[in-house]
């Protein structure tokens, strides 16, 4: 296949009858049905003036109408931007701006926030495949080049998730996205049989990778506009049988299930859990095995590498938080002399070569230049190490790590030691300039039902962490600042908790 609705063609030629997608409304769509309402976005698409090279906004929570929206942007040559419909209007506006669309597409049949986007915006109301959508033609959009092979075109623009600042638009190539989902469907070994749970979101690029490595596979998925811990653990007693996730998922379903008193999951149909898009704590990963009683895939991922790029292949009860080995075609290796780097330690930059890499951050050519070594590899401003086996362990990314009074503080480390309080579900830790040095701050939300306090968490973290590595303040919060994926803001967490801090 040269672009990504090729995917979506052969499954409906494949397997046309067979179930292709499951809505948390109780819609259920075949193959055959998710092409004609791509092919029917498409000339919609084109009726509002959308031609090869442009972009296309697609504002939206998770729902079918996206996806026939994405497919249809691609069988015209142009590439769709995926944006969360819970992001504000000061957000949309940067974005729109930015990524330049000559339509703009909001899924009001599915989501209250597109809605009232589109309300905000005035477009017009179209018939969509599956309800009521808004459609807005922009003028004055210049086109990408376009080329008849297709596969080194932008097929999507995806913004980071802003962990560590502002989102970074980053171009993905038809190219990448195959590759992606195609390395994604291999680890988890995906059969057409298959029912993957999907409450991920598509604007982020795990999402929409899952989504594609189920289309490559021609298998089937339950999707949600929303996660909802509930949801997910009933859906698991019925017909799901993988459950890719960010860690954040995980423990907001523990979480959920202890306090209903469902400490195991009792289905008996699920066959792969996964971890991805953010640091996995070895608590998380011993309870979510005891929880599936599966082995706990961790995969390491990002935007600019059209999702995962190494993934482990344990078996259950390793002890070990490595990311494992390179994925698909992807290539790995350690820049020994980049920032936050430490040699000794075999501590180095994260770089990622192979046909999954990004061609470059959207209409920034600096950034762009930054982010690429000579020879290609992408810069992910992770940190790294490879064991004696050759998987890789992450240390933290060179943003967030802390140098407290000279010594170097991963942030994961201090994490990893928090969630192993009981009443930490969530903890995120981060650093903050005072008189010329770093000190530790830290994050956590704590259990239903629980009054754990800074306290008894500084109590327990003391006999764990080094003095350098304790933090300073422990704030206990119901929630963090979170992205849609429900990873978190890092860069947030100050200005939310201003107030807690002083
Ligand atoms: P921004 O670049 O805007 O700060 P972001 O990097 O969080 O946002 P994503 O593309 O969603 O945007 O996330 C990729 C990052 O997530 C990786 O660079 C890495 O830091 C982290 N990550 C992903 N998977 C894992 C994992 N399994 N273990 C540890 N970290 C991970």
């Amino acid at each position: 296949h040269n672009r990504v609705h090729g995917l979506l063609e052969a499954a409906a030629e494949t397997r046309p009858d067979a179930l292709a997608l499951a809505d948390q409304d109780g819609r259920r769509l075949s193959w055959l049905e998710m092409l004609e309402a791509a092919l029917a976005a498409a000339a919609q698409l084109k009726a509002a003036g959308v031609r090869a090279g442009d972009r296309v906004v697609l504002v939206f929570e998770n729902c079918a109408e996206a996806i026939a929206f994405f497919f249809g942007a691609s069988m015209l040559d142009a590439s769709a931007v995926a944006i969360n419909a819970r992001l504000t209007t000061a957000e949309l506006d940067r974005i729109i701006a930015h990524s330049d669309p000559s339509a703009i597409l909001f899924s009001a049949a599915s989501s209250e926030a597109a809605r009232a986007h589109a309300g905000h915006y005035g477009a017009k109301d179209v018939h969509g495949a599956f309800g009521a959508a808004a459609l807005m033609p922009r003028a004055g959009a210049s086109p990408e080049p376009v080329s008849e092979d297709g596969r080194e075109q932008l097929a999507l623009l995806l913004y980071t998730s802003g962990t560590t600042g502002t989102p970074k638009a980053a171009m993905l190539t038809h190219a990448n996205l195959i590759a992606g989902a195609a390395a994604s469907a291999e680890v988890r070994g995906i059969k057409n049989s298959d029912v993957t749970y999907l409450a991920l979101p598509l604007s982020h690029i795990f999402g929409l990778v899952t989504m594609l490595s189920v289309t490559f596979a021609q298998s089937a998925m339950r999707m949600e506009a929303q996660f909802s811990a509930e949801r997910l653990y009933n859906a698991l007693q019925e017909d799901v049988t993988l459950l890719p996730a960010v860690p954040q998922m995980h423990a907001h379903l523990f979480n959920y299930a202890r306090s209903h008193g469902k400490p195991r999951y009792d289905g008996h149909k699920l066959r792969f859990v996964s971890s991805g898009g953010a640091p996995l704590d070895p608590a998380w990963k011993r309870e979510a095995e005891a929880f599936y009683g599966l082995p706990l895939q961790n995969g390491y991922g990002l935007t600019e590498g059209a999702a995962g790029v190494c993934a482990t292949r344990n078996g259950i009860g390793d002890a070990d938080i490595s990311v494992g080995l390179a994925m698909g075609e992807c290539s790995l290796k350690l820049d020994l002399d980049a920032a936050g780097a430490t040699p000794e330690e075999g501590i180095g930059e994260i770089l990622v070569g192979g046909p999954q890499v990004m061609k470059g951050y959207f209409h920034d050519p600096e950034q762009t230049a930054a982010a690429f070594t000579e020879d290609g590899f992408f810069r992910t401003g992770d940190l790294g190490r490879f064991d004696d086996e050759g998987r890789l362990h992450i240390a933290g990314r060179t943003k967030e790590l802390i140098i407290r009074s000279g010594f170097n503080v991963y942030p994961v480390e201090i994490e990893a030691a928090l969630t192993e309080h009981p009443d930490v579900v969530v903890a995120s830790v981060v650093g903050r300039s005072v008189e010329g040095n770093e000190e530790v701050l830290a994050f956590v939300s704590a259990a239903t039902g629980s009054s754990v306090t800074e306290q008894e968490l500084k109590t327990f973290l003391h006999d764990r962490l080094a003095p350098y590595k304790r933090p300073a303040r422990i704030i206990v919060a119901k929630a963090l600042p979170a992205a849609p994926t429900g990873k978190i803001l890092k860069a947030k967490l100050i200005e939310t908790f201003a107030s807690e801090l002083d």
